[in-house]
């Protein structure tokens, strides 16, 4: 077996004892409330009451954390970075552009994204996803950007055995996770939704797709930020942009660095805390970070917490110690699917997968704050103290 790096690791490297690491956390926290308050963009957390289904459950928090949406006090005076936030995928987005000054450009990757949310939504009735669903039994013929990110979502499938599963949609429509419906499905529900599940039972045939079983569906909710920001990078970089930080509902994605040359600094959240709790502060170049998370979407029911990452062969929320998976990618579809795809493997299997990755770096959280990293992040990822 593999020996993780984890968070003693980096103490060693970094931090001579654990008084010094709370010390880092502690500055880290003030670091983060003095750049907060020269302007930095926040996103409303959830929070959720027991036994019910708590309402705020559907606004999603983020596990990772954009720091430095706009620069110090000197910086603004070198260079005046532009934002603007928008809700949109159901969730909170917001585009910084830190080399431009032409807010229509912001506008317009507004528009990209609406563009693809009308194309990939489960839930919304005009989308390709949405009749894909209703017809796929019969075949049904997707665009080349359905068949694109539907490729990438059956390939982690693939990768994960189906611990990533791109076909889960009977049971995520059940469980509505992020929607007001939210709530906890009988036994029986759960089982009937169940026989409709297999990303082995969906055929891609050129732009056709066919299920091979009645009652399929396909909900890309767990790939789709990813590669929607992957597709707004494009956008930006296309109209001159080369310093911008794009961030859909905690899913970041870094185009280039800062004017001045400096990274971005990208905080993963302590869970459950309040988002300037920062558990590492990351600097950023040119590449995406994303987070899956127990504390992003959840409901309480009789003092048990049901989080939205759910296990295709039980129906359930995967219970399996971890916290949070954050992936650091060049790709944020990749980092969107892997962020899952390594919830969903767990700490070991998700860790293998990941060291066996190209230039690609995760921390995973465990439930007691452990910070596990994998191979080549700490040479690779400046952890900032
Ligand atoms: P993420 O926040 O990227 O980890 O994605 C979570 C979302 O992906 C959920 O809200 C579901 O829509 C979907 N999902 C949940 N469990 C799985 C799974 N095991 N495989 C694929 N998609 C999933
Ligand atoms: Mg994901």
């Amino acid at each position: 077996m593999r020996k993780y790096r984890t968070i003693k690791t980096l103490k060693r490297k970094n931090y001579k004892s654990n008084q010094d690491h709370k010390t880092f956390l502690e500055k880290s926290v003030i670091r983060c409330c003095t750049l907060i308050t020269l302007g930095t963009v926040m996103i409303t957390l959830s929070s959720c009451s027991e036994n019910t289904p708590s309402e705020d459950s559907v606004k999603p928090t983020p596990t990772v954390t954009e720091i430095e949406a706009t620069p110090t006090v000197t910086e603004l005076e070198a260079t005046t970075p532009i934002s603007k936030t928008s809700f949109k995928l159901n969730t909170v987005v917001s585009i910084t552009l830190y080399d431009s000054q032409d807010e229509s450009i912001i506008d317009e990757a507004f528009q990209l994204c609406d563009y693809y949310e009308n194309l990939l939504s489960r839930t919304k009735k005009e989308s390709e996803i949405y009749k894909l669903n209703e017809e796929g039994h019969n075949s049904y013929t997707i665009s080349d950007e359905t068949k694109e990110l539907l490729t990438a979502g059956f390939h982690y499938s693939q990768l994960s055995n189906g611990a990533f599963d791109l076909t889960l949609e009977p049971l995520t429509s059940l469980w509505n996770f992020g929607t007001k419906e939210a709530r906890l499905p009988s036994q029986e529900e759960i089982e009937e939704a169940l026989t409709h599940i297999g990303y082995q039972y969906l055929k891609i045939d050129g732009n056709t797709v066919t299920f091979d079983k009645e009652g399929m569906g396909v909900d890309l909710g767990a790939i789709a930020k990813g590669y929607i920001a992957d597709k707004m990078k494009e956008f930006l970089i296309s109209k001159g942009v080369n310093s911008a930080i794009i961030n859909l509902g905690g899913n970041i994605l870094c185009v280039g660095d800062k004017p001045d040359g400096s990274a971005f600094l990208v905080g993963i959240q302590k869970p459950f805390k309040d988002r300037n709790e920062t558990i590492a502060v990351m600097e950023i170049r040119d590449l995406s970070v994303v987070s899956s998370g127990i504390y992003e979407r959840f409901f309480t029911v009789d003092g048990k917490n049901y989080h939205h990452i759910l296990n295709p062969a039980t129906g359930y929320p995967y219970e399996n110690d971890l916290t949070s998976v954050t992936i650091i990618s060049k790709d944020s579809v990749d980092g969107d699917a892997l962020s899952t795809t390594c919830f969903a493997l767990g700490l070991e299997e998700g860790m293998k997968l990941i060291n066996s990755l190209p230039d690609t770096y995760a921390v995973f959280i465990t439930s007691d704050y452990e910070l596990h990293y994998s191979d080549g992040f700490i040479e690779n990822i400046k952890i900032v103290e």
